[in-house]
């Protein structure tokens, strides 16, 4: 470990960065392009393996370089097939993924810190704090020990693909926090010699960093989940403090401004919480300020946890929210909760070591 710390994780740069590295090394540019593939091949890599690059080469970057993985993932599964990992990191801390199959897709929501400093009301991630945000590499390890466990999987174990799909950053921390970060590993996911995930297949989920926004259009082609749960700036202030800084209007603003292809719309996360943001006047406004932004709408009911105090509406009660909803024109979905008795549902992630198992 004390070796690795003076040596350059080769996980935590992008293809352009890679160039950059091996030159510093005095190798000529298109040594860069040539290691990007090893990097993110299934399973272990070491650099004795990479037999296509001269042995010297290969030499130099034993000696400069490693190429870091999350091989011993701890685990919890869900009675719906969804999966919880926490992945401890070389400082001790332990950040989670959860992996939510369907028959078609393996979607994996990633974290992109350790904690979070927004302190959003109802979620549990907020009430551990912010310790620090996670390195490009410690966020693309998440998707590599993930397709690696999948791959390890029996075939008719699977509820899914044997790969992973779709990638959400929607698990601990605010992405656009660790905005350079987060942005190199998006290039590493999209990376046809990386993890050649499709931009369609990526989602990228704020509580409404309004400055950062636009920077995310313009650098990126993901789609983007705005975190919303009211359009009212007093219930939202109340529920997410980030409101008090870049309040509705600016929210919604920064979303008109949202650059993106025609095709594509923005989705507004939207937790129901009884009393507080579920009323059928609660839904009429939010039609109604959500007019003219391309976007669709998904309903969440809430996950209870003990830890916090807020409930779920009833069936009827979102059916009724949802009415309006479409009566407006607007697409909207209500989203089962996934793996909600693992803890592993939206807002749930706290790493609680209890209840993971090594892998
Ligand atoms: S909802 Fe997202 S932004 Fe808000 S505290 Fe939780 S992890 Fe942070």
């Amino acid at each position: 470990m004390i070796q690795q710390q003076t040596k350059t994780d080769l996980r935590n740069l992008t293809q352009q960065k890679l160039v950059e590295y091996v030159q510093s090394l005095g190798q000529p540019a298109f040594r860069g392009k040539q290691i990007l593939p090893w990097l993110y091949r299934p399973g272990t890599i070491d650099f004795s393996a990479m037999t296509d690059l001269a042995k010297e080469f290969r030499k130099t970057l034993e000696e400069n370089a490693f190429i870091s993985s999350f091989s011993n993932p701890l685990l919890q599964k869900a009675a719906d097939g969804c999966v919880k990992f926490g992945f401890p990191l070389d400082d001790g801390n332990i950040v989670e993924s959860v992996l939510i199959p369907e028959p078609d897709r393996n979607t994996l929501c990633i974290s992109s810190q350790v904690g979070c400093a927004m302190k959003c009301a109802f979620c549990l991630t907020g009430t551990m704090g912010f310790t620090r945000n996670l390195r490009v590499a410690e966020i693309v390890n998440q998707v590599c020990s993930v397709r690696d466990y999948l791959l390890k999987q029996p075939k008719e174990t699977l509820i899914g693909p044997d790969r992973v799909t779709n990638v959400v950053f929607m698990g601990m921390g605010e992405p656009l926090n660790n905005f350079t970060n987060v942005i190199d590993a998006l290039s590493l996911l999209t990376e046809q010699k990386g993890l050649d995930l499709t931009t369609r297949k990526l989602t990228v989920s704020t509580c409404g960093i309004v400055p950062k926004l636009r920077e995310l259009g313009e650098k990126t082609s993901i789609n983007l989940a705005i975190s919303l749960h009211s359009v009212k700036n007093e219930v939202r202030s109340s529920l997410m403090p980030v409101n008090k800084k870049y309040p509705v209007e600016m929210l919604l603003a920064a979303c008109r401004d949202f650059p993106m292809p025609k095709r594509k719309r923005i989705m507004f996360e939207y937790t129901l919480l009884e009393g507080i943001n579920d009323s059928l006047d609660d839904a009429k406004i939010l039609a109604k300020k959500l007019r003219g932004i391309p976007c669709k709408i998904n309903l969440l009911s809430y996950n209870a946890c003990p830890q916090l105090p807020y409930k779920s509406p009833n069936r009827e009660k979102i059916l009724a929210f949802q009415k309006v909803l479409l009566d407006a024109h607007y697409t909207v979905f209500i989203r089962t909760s996934r793996g909600a008795d693992i803890s592993a549902a939206c807002g749930q992630l706290a790493t609680e070591k209890s209840g993971l198992e090594m892998a």
